[in-house]
């Protein structure tokens, strides 16, 4: 399920639960608060209708940490417990964080994010699981590198143990060491540990150890059931396989990523080798390489530790944070910044983008450095990293997408070139600011930044005068600076040449951030002492109108007709 693994979301009803929420944010930096829309302020995120939102979270997987009477949880979430799919954990905690109950989700992890957030609240959690209390691990939840072959038949020998069946491990299970399990030599039930391809008999948990490494070779098709068949030949469970290596040479090849996308496990890439079973050998020295229906395959004595195997395909991704409020990020932003290592940008946009947890780097550059940016995270990507650089708004509209493209362009470097390279796209201010005033933008529009920084002026004359001649309406992004006050004046005078002084303008600052402002004028109202850097100017056509609405505010549209 998606949203398994993604960042809980802690659900306040007051503001007598938020110091509480901030510190259990603490052990999930990524985690966003969401507040009640009127009771509560400094959230991340505002709902008005508890049960929705709860629900809504739940049917995406999310996992909740709610601060309030488990009882209202319980019944919210009641109607959608008979339903089939995964369950993302779900907890409750007292509001002045004096409980931490785990409610839902068990094999999701909850008690290990309850032990986590008692912890931190320096509480005792209220673990109730029996398995778990009696033998002091979730023996249906192993550890990283383990898989449990079947979780049916996991919860029927977890009841045998307690009700006072014996047990013996076999093979290697060190995390049970720990464990106070009913061990007995003799015992009937076992816990069988390792990576053979075997039906698990009624009386066995059956784990597999993750530690065979399988090599694939460059494009081919159907290379996932190739692999298959050549786990099935050497007799190992397919459960067993840690991941997949290739050579770096073939890191952009689709065929690869999409058989490690059908298996479900990491794909990792070393340094050419003359021979597939070399390029194992080279990645896991001491493992067994096989050959097995025309693939090589590595078994290692225990689990492969696939963050050290090789490197992964570094990723470049480019993305747009919308005007600045968390509600306009669209939520392939919010996971490429889950999963970011480095993040680029002008500081005032990574500190937009974060909080980041202590694992993630911020390269905080001047906001015109742009190229040396883009080759930066072109640097980092082509070591194996997982990179985003930030923009706000939409990425490719006067912001990084295009620099990043224009440096891959110049650059002749094959890891520049094998990187993993998306623009994902985001809110542009024209478009966050349209919406705030209704539609002026519902007919032909055109956009153009006003900056002369990368364009000569006699250009951006020469465009705005044929624009207002063609009655677009005009979006201005850039529209004025410091260190350019009189240009919006000229600009202004060009289009009032071709438009009425009662054509409406919109004038957007600072949208989606707080103290936000949004002023309707009349072209002949408007003066470039009302505008700065931090807003977007919206100039009507010749059909655009305005009325009020109810709030005392005005709406403004661009009829679709003419
Ligand atoms: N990539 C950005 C635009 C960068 S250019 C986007 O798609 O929105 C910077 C200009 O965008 C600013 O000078 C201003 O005109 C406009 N802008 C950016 N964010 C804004 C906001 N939140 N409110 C109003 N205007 C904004």
């Amino acid at each position: 399920m998606a949203g398994m693994n993604s960042a809980p979301a802690i659900v306040i009803l007051g503001p007598g639960s938020l110091a509480t929420a901030q510190r259990i944010r603490q052990c999930y930096p990524q985690a966003q608060i969401h507040g009640l829309q009127g009771r509560v302020e400094q959230a991340d995120l505002y709902y008005s209708v508890f049960g929705d939102t709860l629900r809504g979270l739940y049917q995406q997987g999310t996992p909740i940490i709610a601060l309030c009477a488990a009882g209202i949880v319980i019944r919210t979430l009641a109607p959608l417990l008979d339903e089939k799919g995964s369950e993302p954990p779900v907890l409750v905690v007292a509001e002045d964080g004096s409980a931490v109950v785990p409610l839902l989700g068990g094999l999701g992890g909850v008690n290990l994010m309850a032990r986590d957030i008692a912890q931190a609240l320096g509480v005792a959690a209220a673990i109730t699981t029996s398995g778990e209390l009696r033998f002091g691990t979730c023996l249906l939840n192993p550890p990283e590198g383990y898989a449990l072959a079947d979780i049916e038949q996991g919860k029927r020998f977890v009841s045998d143990l307690l009700a006072g069946e014996s047990v013996r491990v076999e093979g290697s299970a060190p995390w049970l060491d720990q464990a106070q399990l009913p061990a007995s030599e003799q015992a009937l039930r076992t816990i069988h540990v390792g990576s053979a391809l075997r039906p698990a008999s009624r009386d066995e948990l059956l784990i597999h150890a993750r530690c065979v490494v399988v090599a694939l070779p460059g494009a081919a098709t159907g290379l996932a059931q190739q692999v298959r068949d050549s786990l099935r030949a050497a007799g190992i469970a397919e459960a067993a396989l840690a991941c997949l290596l290739a050579s770096e040479d073939d890191m952009a090849e689709p065929a690869l990523h999409e058989a490690a996308q059908a298996l479900n496990v990491p794909l990792r890439f070393a340094a050419p080798a003359a021979t597939a079973q070399q390029l194992l050998a080279a990645a896991l020295p001491g493992a067994r390489i096989e050959s097995a229906a025309g693939l090589a395959l590595a078994v290692a004595e225990a689990p492969v530790a696939v963050q050290q195997l090789g490197r992964p395909r570094g990723r470049l991704a480019v993305i747009g944070l919308g005007p600045g409020a968390a509600e306009l990020m669209v939520p392939a932003v919010k996971a490429e910044l889950a999963r970011a290592q480095d993040i680029l940008g002008y500081e005032t946009y990574v500190r937009m983008a974060g909080p980041f947890r202590d694992d993630q780097v911020q390269h905080c550059t001047d906001n015109r450095e742009e190229m040396q940016r883009a080759r930066h995270a072109f640097e980092l990507a082509a070591q194996g990293r997982s990179v985003v650089v930030v923009s706000s708004g939409d990425p490719g509209v006067f912001a990084m997408a295009a620099a990043v493209l224009e440096a891959l362009h110049a650059s002749s470097d094959p890891a520049w070139q094998r990187v993993d390279l998306e623009i994902l796209p985001g809110v542009s201010a024209s478009l966050a600011t349209a919406a705030q005033a209704g539609a002026p933008l519902g007919h032909d529009f055109c956009v153009m930044s006003l900056s002369d920084n990368l364009k000569p002026w006699s250009i951006i004359e020469k465009r705005l005068d044929l624009a207002a001649q063609a009655d677009l309406v005009l979006a201005f992004y850039n529209p004025i600076s410091k260190s350019r006050p009189h240009q919006l004046g000229v600009a202004l005078d060009i289009v009032r040449r071709h438009r009425d002084g009662q054509t409406p303008v919109v004038l957007g600052r600072d949208i989606g951030r707080p103290g936000q402002t949004l002023k309707v004028v009349s072209l002949a109202e408007l003066q470039p002492q009302m505008v700065d850097m931090r807003t977007m100017v919206l100039v009507g056509s010749s059909t655009t109108c305005r009325f009020d609405r109810a709030d005392g505010r005005e709406w403004v549209y661009t009829p679709r007709w003419y």
